[in-house]
């Protein structure tokens, strides 16, 4: 099969739907791969190394999109790269349809076959291309907080780990799935004092029974919540109720009870925030206060680190790939009912029950 993957244009964008290393796997499959010249660059990843790998590159985003027939790329395609879609043309990316209405109506259009990342499932139930997002977000979440915890940064300037002598931050973690852990065990890995706070007591039992010792947890009420956030240094918001905004868990009054200069770090702020007082901030301008509580809400963390997290997103998306290629999409969707949950568009009819039910469409 003929592979092709752009370079993404989104603004702010630097990660790279293939890595040389998928490029080398699918090559050696018997595809062919066909790369836009400068795609991985902010990945790091130069032409060379995709030739190196195999692949062919091309001069523009419209020879990829001529010549391929499975498109495989990271972020939604912008209206632009949608136009270039064609009838019969497998598209493999996050999509996140169901709020994007305008996206939906040019991808019906197009008569292609769009397969979304973030609806394909595992036999757990998880969502195993969304995951390694979560993983990078969480790792890096008390990274960003304890930068922020500087005083030049607004915050009260204190030291994550402590010192001989003197006592480590407070870090309480809110959510404990896959960003409250990976949170967790950096901020307690930097040898903050954690507390994760969850509502699905066999979660903590789960956190409990792997990583007892390094972190402690405390079941998500109104009361802990409040206790605990009154003496934390850092809140990392962390929370997710599958297909709902994420709760405000901490109101703008509860930051007066909260010491001057600590940070709320909310991830969950891509589903509106649990904190009140969130925004949204890009990786610009990342940082601003409110009542002397600082907050970073970048909805778009991963893109920090697009090294590893094109990495990250490539192991996971790796085995899917090949089997659209290695089968075609019918049979591999056939074969495999967690890669048939991703399938969300085709030929101008939505496949996904609840991105139709989310946009009102019928499926
Ligand atoms: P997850 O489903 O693995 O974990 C969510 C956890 O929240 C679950 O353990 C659940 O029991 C818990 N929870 C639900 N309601 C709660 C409450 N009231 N109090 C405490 N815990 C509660 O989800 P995840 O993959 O860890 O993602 C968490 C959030 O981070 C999501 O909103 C996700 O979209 C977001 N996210 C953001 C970025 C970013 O760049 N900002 C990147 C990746 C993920």
């Amino acid at each position: 099969m003929k592979i092709g993957c752009p370079k993404e244009i989104k603004p702010q964008e630097f990660r790279v739907g293939m890595t040389p290393n998928a490029v080398h796997e699918a090559v050696a499959h018997g595809h062919e791969v066909f790369i836009e010249t400068g795609a991985g660059a902010g990945s790091g990843f130069e032409d060379d190394a995709y030739v190196a790998a195999g692949a062919r590159i091309l001069d523009t985003a419209e020879e990829i999109f001529a010549t391929a027939e499975l498109i495989v790329k990271v972020k939604e395609p912008q209206a632009v790269e949608r136009k270039m879609l064609r009838e019969g043309q497998v598209l493999f990316t996050y999509l996140h349809l169901a709020p994007d209405p305008e996206q939906t109506r040019d991808l019906l259009a197009s008569g292609c076959t769009a397969i979304a990342y973030e609806t394909v499932t595992d036999d757990r139930g998880g969502l195993p291309l969304l995951a390694p997002m979560s993983e990078v977000a969480g790792k890096l979440a008390p990274q960003v907080g304890s930068w922020t915890l500087q005083k030049a940064n607004g915050g009260r300037g204190v030291l994550m780990g402590g010192v001989p002598g003197v006592l480590p931050a407070k870090v309480v973690v809110i959510g404990g799935g896959v960003v409250g852990t990976h949170a967790a065990l950096v901020a307690s890995g930097m040898g903050a004092d954690v507390t994760v706070l969850d509502r699905s007591l066999p979660r903590m039992r789960y956190l409990d029974d792997a990583f007892g010792g390094r972190f402690k947890t405390a079941y998500s009420s109104p009361g802990t919540t409040a206790d605990l956030i009154a003496t934390a240094d850092m809140a990392i918001g962390a929370v997710l109720i599958p297909g709902a905004a994420a709760p405000k868990l901490v109101t703008r009054d509860q930051l007066s009870t909260m010491k001057a200069g600590a940070v709320l770090v909310d991830v969950a702020i891509d589903q509106g925030g649990c904190f009140e007082t969130s925004k949204p901030t890009t990786h610009h301008d990342p940082i601003y206060e409110v009542d002397g509580i600082m907050h970073y809400c970048v909805a778009n963390m991963p893109g920090a680190v697009p090294r590893t997290s094109t990495i990250a997103l490539g192991n996971a998306t790796m085995p899917f790939l090949l089997a659209l290629a290695d089968k075609g999409w019918k049979q591999a969707c056939a074969d495999d009912p967690n890669l048939l949950n991703g399938l969300n568009v085709h030929a101008g009819k939505l496949t996904n029950y609840a991105v139709g039910k989310a946009l009102g469409i019928d499926v």
